[in-house]
């Protein structure tokens, strides 16, 4: 490391970076000026190379002196190594796009559902970091032998977050209601989708706990959404760039609720990363757009949704009593085949958010790490 990483470091962004006592607090790290604080014309002075400790690494790095108002500061070289302009994380995401995921089809998950058993889950650090990471990685895990008790659902979603309640409740019962305000509460077959694209924010995680399935039907499946809509980026790009670009409205109305949320089926990143998918034919509202973008709209939203049936891309399973499927609503589609409302079927489901299973996990691993 020579003294160009700091030479070369746009002086906004380095003094921004001060870890200083009085440009960060030092009990929370969190900073204590304004960017308008700083001096207007700000340059590096003179950067000066300080040794670590002897023999060692710690505390090695650059001291700059800055003009006009004589600020010193201290930049380790492992901080400059890892965050230099330019550097390896230069094209990082936040975890969130499809360049931080394992895209996949129904055959590359065969024989390997991710997942463990609640014991494991809850006995060993190792084994829930799994899990969550997979739900991170795939979009999904299956906890197998949860205890199959009124509400347990809301259980699993603390161990690694908040429950996300909305006009469904706490959690809600997937199980035929006589007079149901969803179809998702009928026996009726439900194509692939994302749940509640009407709201703003979107429950970005959810959660199905299996108490009984012995219905004839009501088999589970899901389809990554990140791989369709690389796919259809692929095979069709104009309709992909449609999708990114045109407001859908998602609607939800009944005796209670009047929700609403205009956003795009496919919502991509600052660099065009596929981040979130919403699909839900039986929510999405009346588009208002002008004649040709609404043909253009129409018929990208269709060969999308030939996508999505496509076979090979969904994967089928049966959830049995004591299952809990863990998944990414803004990145998989879920789907269930009809069952004879005679039977009994009956799922317990909840909502929670990826940003706090993120930080559970991140978490788990400090405090593994640590150990
Ligand atoms: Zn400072």
């Amino acid at each position: 490391m020579s003294s160009t990483a700091i030479t070369d470091s746009p002086a906004p962004w380095l003094r921004d970076n001060c870890p200083c006592g009085a440009c960060r607090d030092p009990r929370n790290g969190q900073k204590l000026f304004q960017i308008t604080d700083l001096p207007a014309g700000l340059s590096v002075g003179s950067v000066r190379e300080v040794s670590g400790a002897a023999g060692t690494a710690a505390g090695a790095g650059w001291e700059v002196v800055w003009e006009p108002d004589g600020h010193r500061s201290l930049y380790p070289a492992d901080w400059l190594d890892a965050h230099a302009p330019g550097g390896p994380r230069g094209t990082g995401g936040d975890g969130r796009t499809e360049a931080d995921k394992e895209l996949w089809a129904a055959a590359d998950l065969a024989g390997r559902l991710p997942g463990a058993s609640w014991d494991a889950y809850i006995g060993d650090r190792s084994v829930r970091i799994q899990a969550l990471e997979s739900v991170r990685r795939l979009g999904f895990a299956l906890l197998r032998d949860v205890p199959r008790r009124d509400r347990m659902v809301l259980d699993v979603a603390a161990t690694f977050g908040f429950v996300r309640r909305t006009n469904y409740g706490e959690l809600f019962e997937v199980r035929v209601e006589p007079d149901p305000n969803n179809l998702a509460f009928t026996g009726a077959l439900i194509t692939p989708h994302t749940d509640n694209p009407y709201r703003d924010p979107v429950p970005t995680v959810q959660l199905l706990h299996c108490l009984r399935n012995e219905a004839r039907g009501g088999d589970s499946g899901l389809v990554d959404g990140f791989h369709a809509a690389a796919l259809l980026r692929r095979e069709d790009p104009r309709a992909f760039d449609v999708l990114t670009r045109v407001p859908v409205e998602f609607t939800f109305t009944d005796a209670r609720t009047e929700l609403r949320a205009q956003r795009p089926l496919i919502d991509v990143d600052p660099l065009g990363r596929i981040r979130e998918i919403r699909f839900n034919n039986r929510s999405i509202g009346t588009l208002h757009e002008s004649a040709p973008v609404l043909e253009e709209f129409y018929a990208a939203y269709r060969r999308f949704g030939e996508l999505l049936l496509r076979p090979e891309l969904r994967l089928d399973f049966r959830l049995t009593p004591g299952d809990c499927l863990i998944f990414d609503n803004t990145r998989l589609l879920h789907a269930r085949t009809a069952f004879a409302e005679s039977g009994a079927r009956h799922l317990q489901g909840a909502y929670a958010d990826l940003d706090g299973l993120g930080s559970a996990l991140a978490v788990l691993r400090r405090d593994g790490a640590a150990a």
